[in-house]
C-alpha cells in the first residue's frame, strides 16, 4: 500500500514516515521545504534502510500537485503540511488562511478526482479554545480560537466534516494533537524550530545547549498546582504510531472519526523544567514573566477514545520526552545544518 504524506519532512511528518516505512508501507512525501530540510530524507533512510519518494511541491501549486496523483496511486493521504506559528498567524493572517485552507482544498480536489477518499488530518487541541472542563474529551464543544492558525484547523475540520456528509465514501480521521515534544530515540530526526523557539521544549533545549541564557516562564499565578501553565506533552514517536493505527481504522471504513492524541496527564511548566533537569543533569535557569497573551491555564486530554477504538496508548513518559529532545539538540546543535 502506498501512502501520501504531505509535510512529510517536517517534525511530526518525518517521525510518521519512519513508522510507516517500518510497518511495511510504501511512502511518498510532498513538501515545499518551507519549514523543513531535505537532509531529513537521508536521516529517514539511515533509520529505516528504506527510501520514501520525495516531491518538492507546494500544495498551492495545483497543477504540480495533481501531477503526483496522475503518476502514483495512493491508498491513503496523511495531511500534515501547513503553517503552524501562532504569533506569525496573528501578524500575517492572509498567509495562514491561504496556505492552510487553499492547500487543503487543492489536496481534496486532487484526491477526489483520482478516487482517493481516505484521509487523516493533523488537527490540534487548539480547536477546543479555553476548555470548560479537563480532561478534554472529543465531545467537548469546539471553542473560540484566539488566532488565525487555530481558526484554520477548526475550519478545515468543518470542511472535511461536510465533505464526508456529502459523500459517505470518504473515510476521514481528524487527529487533535496536544503538545508534541521529544524526538526519535536515534537522535537523527527531531524538531528544528525556525529562529527563537516559541514552544517550551525547544526553548529549554536551547537554554541547555547555551544558545539562550534563560527560560522565561509565562505566568506564575494560574489556578494550577504550582501557578504555571499545565499541558499534555506527548512524545512525537507515540504520536507517529497513532497515525499508523488510525490508518488501519480508515481501511476498516472509519467514516468520520475524531481522536484526541495526548497522554491524559498534565504537567506544569515547572514540572517539565524539573523533569528535564533530572533526565539530563543540566540545570535550566529561569525567571517568571507575565502571562503570554492567549494562553490558558490548563489543557490535557482524555485519550480514552483512541485507546478503545484504535488500541493506542502513549508509551513514553515525560523523562524520555525530555531526554530524546535533548539528545536531538545535542547531536544536531545547528539543526539539520542548512
Ligand atoms: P512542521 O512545520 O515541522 O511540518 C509541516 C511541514 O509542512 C513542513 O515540512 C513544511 O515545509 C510543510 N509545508 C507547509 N506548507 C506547505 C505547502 N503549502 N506545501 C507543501 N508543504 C508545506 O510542523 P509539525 O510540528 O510537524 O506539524 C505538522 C502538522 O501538525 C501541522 O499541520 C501542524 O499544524 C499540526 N500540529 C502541530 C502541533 C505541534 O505542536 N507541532 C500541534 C498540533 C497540530
Ligand atoms: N511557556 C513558557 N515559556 C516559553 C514557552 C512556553 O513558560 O518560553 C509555557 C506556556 O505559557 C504554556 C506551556 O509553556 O503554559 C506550553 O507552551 P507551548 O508554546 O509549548 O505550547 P502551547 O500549549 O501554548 O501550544
Amino acid at each position: 500500500m502506498r501512502i501520501l504524506v504531505t509535510g512529510g519532512t517536517g517534525f511530526i511528518g518525518s517521525h510518521t514516515v519512519v513508522e510507516l516505512l517500518e510497518n511495511g508501507y510504501d511512502v511518498s512525501i510532498v513538501d515545499n521545504l518551507c519549514n523543513s530540510s531535505a537532509v531529513v530524507l537521508d536521516r529517514i533512510k539511515q533509520i529505516t534502510a528504506k527510501t520514501a519518494n520525495f516531491h518538492k511541491i507546494d500544495l498551492l501549486d495545483k497543477v504540480a500537485l495533481d501531477g503526483i496523483f496522475e503518476s502514483e496511486r495512493f491508498d491513503c493521504v496523511i495531511h500534515f503540511a501547513g503553517l503552524k506559528a501562532v504569533g506569525e498567524s496573528v501578524k500575517e493572517p492572509w498567509k495562514y488562511y491561504n496556505n492552510n485552507l487553499v492547500g487543503t482544498l487543492n489536496l481534496i480536489d486532487s484526491m477526489s478526482r483520482h478516487g482517493v477518499k481516505n484521509l487523516i488530518f493533523s488537527s490540534s487541541a487548539t480547536v477546543y479554545g479555553s476548555p470548560k472542563v479537563v480532561p478534554i474529551t472529543e465531545e467537548h464543544p469546539k471553542g473560540n480560537c484566539t488566532n488565525p492558525y487555530g481558526q484554520t484547523k477548526s475550519m478545515i475540520e468543518q470542511i472535511l466534516t461536510d465533505i464526508h456528509k456529502a459523500d459517505g465514501e470518504w473515510n476521514i480521521v481528524l487527529l487533535r494533537y496536544f503538545n508534541p515534544i521529544g524526538a526519535h530515540p536515534s537522535g537523527l530526526i527531531g524538531e528544528e524550530p525556525n529562529g527563537t523557539p516559541n514552544n517550551l521544549m525547544p526553548f529549554i533545549t536551547q537554554v541547555a545547549i547555551g544558545k539562550l541564557p534563560e527560560l522565561g516562564i509565562f505566568g506564575s499565578d494560574y489556578d494550577t498546582k504550582d501557578g504555571t501553565g499545565v499541558r499534555d506533552y506527548i512524545h512525537v514517536v507515540d504520536l507517529a504510531k497513532a497515525h499508523v493505527k488510525a490508518m488501519k481504522k480508515i481501511f476498516d471504513n472509519a467514516g468520520l472519526e475524531i481522536y484526541n492524541l495526548g497522554t491524559g496527564k498534565g504537567y506544569s511548566v515547572l514540572e517539565v523544567v524539573h523533569s528535564f533537569e533530572e533526565a539530563t543533569g543540566i540545570k535550566i535557569p529561569y525567571s517568571f514573566k507575565p502571562r503570554r497573551e492567549g494562553d490558558i491555564a490548563a489543557c490535557y486530554a482524555s485519550a480514552d477514545k483512541a485507546k478503545k477504538d484504535l488500541g493506542w496508548v502513549a508509551e513514553y513518559g515525560i523523562k524520555e520526552m525530555c531526554l530524546h529532545s535533548w539528545n536531538f539538540q545535542k547531536l544536531n546543535p545547528n539543526g539539520y545544518g542548512e
